[in-house]
């Protein structure tokens, strides 16, 4: 008897399980998506076609290497370690190499990364001295049990975890002196990248110089997760681009998620809600994905250097309100 009710108990507890299939070893889901952003101080209208060539063909690489990274089944933080690190080394935008000067002619960057997976995040906010602000985001995130590291302590752990390391001088270019000097113009020009990855994950993040001869020691919205980055798989993730200040007092990357869980609006009325009912004209922009795959650019100046690809096929990048498939257009 008590064999035959193990038998039978074994059987119940055994069977729905062959039956059922096992989802965690079914393909992940196929869609993923990217949104670019390389600031919204972006070039009039009217500028040289070769210069908005230059951003758009630079844009148009970026999102090859975000693109292949995702359409590989790769992780979505490596996409936006990997698309951050090539923009930090372009000197078209303000971020590593031809950074903004501070009013000290110096460069201070800062960065942040987020993972919507789980809200793990990191950040850095000040520093001077290396190539890469993004990847030492990432390691604060993954290598510590902190969030956000700023100035000397910041420099400390980059010379302790092996990321590559500059003078302040490898930051400067000529064009950026000439704004500081000639104009002392805030200049926007950050860059930053929200995605969704082929396993359902969504992740975004940020790197600046800044603002055109902030005061040293001013840190943006950029490394504050929740002002310039954020990220959360319930909802979206987001990258700003703008006068950070503002950006951190409308904490203004989480309001887009909080909006979405807590009001039902979708991606772009809670992007839009932001830049155009919340911030004042002209503030700046953001990008963003959603956990459903769609993508949403939302800014009040005149342009944003952006770009978006998923899988659908898309693929195109804008400066003013036209997006171009093919940036030689
Ligand atoms: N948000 C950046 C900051 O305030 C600047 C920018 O986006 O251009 O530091």
């Amino acid at each position: 008897m008590i064999r035959i009710a193990s038998l039978l108990w074994l059987m119940m507890v055994l069977l729905p399980g062959c039956l059922v299939p096992d989802h965690r070893t079914e393909d992940p889901p196929q869609r993923w998506a990217i949104a670019i952003h390389g600031g919204a101080g972006a070039l009039s209208k009217g500028a040289p076609e070769e210069e908005q060539r230059a951003y758009r063909e630079s844009l148009q690489s970026a999102l090859t290497i975000g693109a292949g990274i995702l359409q590989n089944g790769g992780e979505g933080l490596d996409a936006v370690e990997q698309v951050i690190r090539f923009l930090e080394d372009d000197p078209l935008f303000n971020a590593g190499l031809g950074a903004v000067f501070n009013s000290q002619g110096k460069h201070e960057l800062d960065a942040s990364i987020m993972d919507g997976s789980d809200l793990s995040c990191g950040a850095v906010a000040g520093v001077r001295t290396v190539r890469h602000p993004i990847t030492l985001a990432r390691k604060v995130m993954t290598d510590t049990r902190h969030v956000l590291f700023a100035g000397e302590g910041a420099e400390t752990f980059a010379s302790q975890c092996g990321v590559e390391l500059v003078e302040n001088s490898f930051f400067s270019t000529n064009r950026r002196r000439e704004q500081w000097t000639q104009r002392r113009k805030p200049k926007k020009g950050t860059v930053g990248v929200a995605v969704l990855d082929r396993q359902g994950h969504l992740a975004a993040g940020t790197s600046t110089g800044g603002m055109t001869d902030k005061r040293w020691g001013r840190v943006g919205d950029s490394p504050i997760i929740g002002a310039g980055t954020y990220a959360d798989d319930r909802a979206c993730a987001v990258s700003c681009t703008g006068t950070g200040e503002e950006y951190i007092r409308h904490a203004v990357a989480h309001s887009v998620a909080a909006r979405m869980m807590l009001a039902g609006q979708d991606l772009q009325s809670a992007c839009d809600a932001m830049i155009h009912e919340v911030l004042q004209p002209d503030d700046g922009g953001l990008i963003a994905v959603d956990a459903a795959g769609n993508i949403a650019f939302s800014y009040s100046t005149q342009g944003m250097y952006r770009a978006a690809a998923d899988s659908s096929g898309r693929f195109e990048v804008g400066i003013h309100e036209q997006m171009m498939g093919d940036p030689g257009d």
